[in-house]
């Protein structure tokens, strides 16, 4: 039961008897209701809109309105529908109490009145009011909760679709992500394998569908990206891309594969030739230089393409064999295209084969060093060696260092075989120092050692050569050091600083093979170098060819200009030391002196000084 206070409840009550009113008003009044009256219809309508009370005790029999035409009014009003009726009604008056629900009213109340039954059906509807109110507040309450519920609820699913339609943008962008290159933008490798092995399956299933690959490599980028540096790298490769790009139909795709590299799917071509013309189209563009930062940059490229005529059934073959075809471009010379056969295969395997042996070799010791004397001219003494070395492979026999330093080089094996061969020819000429003290020009002989680029380019070099020179007891005027011309040619002034640092050690440089690279006079002038050797090809041809021996006398005069001894390489024959005489050339060194020998052979040679030197040389 809902208790209420009486006191602020106001009653409005309608009679047209006074003494009813009276009665009514002090009865109700006393229960601390707000009590007022009214004697007619038009009065107590007047009455309840301008005050609203919270009921009504409303009189039927009335002059002029009676009490259901005023509930009726009542009820019509939106202001006072609301408010509860109980109509009051004598007994002997013919009641319609179907009537008086019928227009609104909510109880009745037979006269002359009992005041308790009067006080209780008023509290009864005042409490059924309070509690229609507190329902209905309750109800309002719960309506305005729903609302905003449904807000919120709104709010969250629009943050919620906002947050998927983010999470797919953000997984489709790492799909796309893990398919191309960041730089170019490209397809990358696991993008190309996935349509090269889509290709390969329709070529299966599709007789006489053709397609080819194309492997490219820029040609020395290394030297741009370490020279002008990594930006000017990095536009370097984007203008590639976009140059590739606008050399392919729509169909074609170009994938970046890493650094330089470049692949070119070209599918469903007629003939082979498309794809050549393709190749020849990228060199043809590539000759034209790329404007970047204000700078012209020529780069070429070394193209190794591949045809599905060879029959493949996955994609790292074809990717495989395409490389092989781009390493031979670049040993044909570059900036050219090369088609793979199965040749090539071939020698790739036995290269790798080598390679691998080559690795052995140098952990089971396999390398000697054979040792060919250099001669002076002028007296036909002995002025030093040069080392060469030699794999004495297990079961391949002798392998000539023309075979496997290249491979030496380019696997960067060539740093611990120089190491070795470095302290092996010091440790050794040093022996002989020390073993023929009776000759007194062993003491004054010089060891030759060829440099690889790789080695004067490793920044421990010189601490190396100091330990070397400290463990095995030799000075360093006793060392001559080979280096190529291309080394002089290597950008940054590293070289430059190496070299002033063996000099500093008085240790003499040669350049070997000289007349087969490049070098300008200006490199000469500004390296610390005191031989030249010329080339023995120059010296072989010498007999026949009076433009080689006119090369080589430019060579002596050079050299002497430059304040440089000429040592001639490959000396064979008596002619040629006479012609060399001749000439002017300080020193010489081949088989007509000596072959490189084993330094027992050497040792023997040493024994019966100088009777054995001379001979050859007269023989
Ligand atoms: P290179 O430095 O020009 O060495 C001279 C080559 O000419 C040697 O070949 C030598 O055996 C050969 N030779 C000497 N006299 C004559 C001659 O009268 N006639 C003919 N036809 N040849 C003669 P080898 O030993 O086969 O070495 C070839 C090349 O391998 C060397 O050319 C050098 O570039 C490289 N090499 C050899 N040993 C080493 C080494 O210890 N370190 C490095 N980095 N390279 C080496
Ligand atoms: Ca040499
Ligand atoms: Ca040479």
């Amino acid at each position: 039961m809902i208790s209420f206070p009486s006191k602020n409840i106001s009653i409005l009550v309608v009679d047209d008897v006074a003494d009813n009113l009276k009665i009514l008003s002090t009865t109700l009044s006393q229960q601390g209701y707000q009590v007022r009256c009214a004697k007619n219809g038009s009065t107590a309508l007047l009455g309840a809109s301008t005050i609203l009370p919270d009921l009504i005790l409303l009189d039927i029999k009335m002059p002029d309105l009676d009490g259901y035409e005023v509930c009726q009014k009542l009820k019509a009003n939106e202001a006072t529908r609301h408010i509860p009726v109980i109509f009051l009604s004598a007994l002997d008056d013919v009641l319609d109490k179907v009537k008086a629900f019928e227009v609104g009213g909510v109880d009745y109340i037979s006269k002359p009145f009992q005041v308790k039954e009067v006080l209780a059906r008023v509290k009864n509807q005042i409490a059924l009011q309070s509690a229609n109110a507190k329902i209905s507040e309750l109800n309002q309450e719960l309506e305005t909760r729903v609302n905003q519920r449904t807000i919120e609820l709104k709010t969250a699913n629009q943050k919620l679709r906002r947050e998927i339609i983010e999470r797919q943008r953000v997984q489709q962008q790492l799909v796309y992500d893990a398919l191309h290159d960041g730089l170019t933008g490209l397809p990358n490798r696991t993008l190309l394998m996935e349509r090269i092995e889509f290709t390969i399956g329709h070529a299966k299933r599709n007789h006489g569908y053709q397609y080819a690959l194309l492997f490219i490599d820029l040609d020395r980028f290394k030297i741009i990206n370490d020279s002008l540096g990594h930006l000017i790298g990095d536009q370097l490769l984007v203008a590639v891309s976009n140059l590739l790009q606008e050399c392919l139909r729509e169909s074609d795709i170009v994938a970046r594969l890493g650094g330089d590299e470049f692949v070119i799917l070209l599918d469903g071509i007629k003939e082979p030739h498309d794809a050549t013309l393709i190749g020849d189209r990228i060199q043809q563009k590539l000759r034209s230089p790329f404007e970047l930062e204000g700078q012209s940059i020529f780069t070429s490229a070394s193209i190794g393409i591949v045809f599905s005529s060879t029959g493949y059934n996955n994609a790292s073959e074809l990717l495989r064999d395409a490389d092989i075809a781009m390493y031979r471009a670049k040993g044909k010379g570059k900036a050219r295209y090369e088609i793979f056969d199965q040749a090539m295969y071939h020698e790739t395997l036995k290269l790798i084969e080598l390679e691998n042996n080559l690795r052995l070799a140098v952990k089971r010791g396999e390398f000697v060093l054979h040792y060919q004397p250099i001669m002076s001219l002028d007296n036909n003494e002995l002025v030093g060696f040069e080392a060469l070395i030699r794999w004495q492979h297990p079961t391949r026999g002798f392998i000539s260092p023309v075979e496997f330093i290249p491979i030496a080089e380019d696997t960067g094996l060539i740093l611990d075989i120089g190491k070795w061969l470095l302290r092996e020819a010091c440790q050794q000429l040093q022996k002989w120092q020390q073993q023929f003290t009776s000759i007194p020009q062993v003491a004054s002989l010089k060891m030759s050692i060829n440099l690889a680029s790789q080695q004067l380019q490793e920044p421990e070099f010189i601490s190396m050569l100091d330990q070397i020179l400290q463990e095995t007891g030799l000075n360093g005027n006793s060392l001559r050091l080979e280096i190529t011309e291309s080394v002089l040619i290597e950008p940054g002034g590293s070289v430059q600083n190496t070299l002033k640092q063996i000099r500093n050690r008085n240790i003499k440089l040669s350049i070997d093979d000289f007349g087969t690279g490049y070098s300008s006079l200006s490199y000469l002038r500004r390296f610390p170098i005191d031989n030249l050797k010329i080339d023995r090809s120059f010296i072989k041809q010498m007999n026949f060819d009076s433009e080689n021996f006119e090369i080589v006398r430019v060579i002596i005069t050079l050299a002497k200009t430059l304040g440089m001894d000429a040592i001639s390489e490959g000396v064979e024959t008596l002619q040629q030391l006479s012609q060399l005489k001749a000439l002017g050339c300080e020193f010489g060194q081949g088989y007509l002196f000596a072959k490189p020998l084993p330094p027992t052979a050497i040792e023997s040679m040493l024994a019966t000084y100088p009777e054995s030197f001379s001979a050859t040389a007269c023989s």
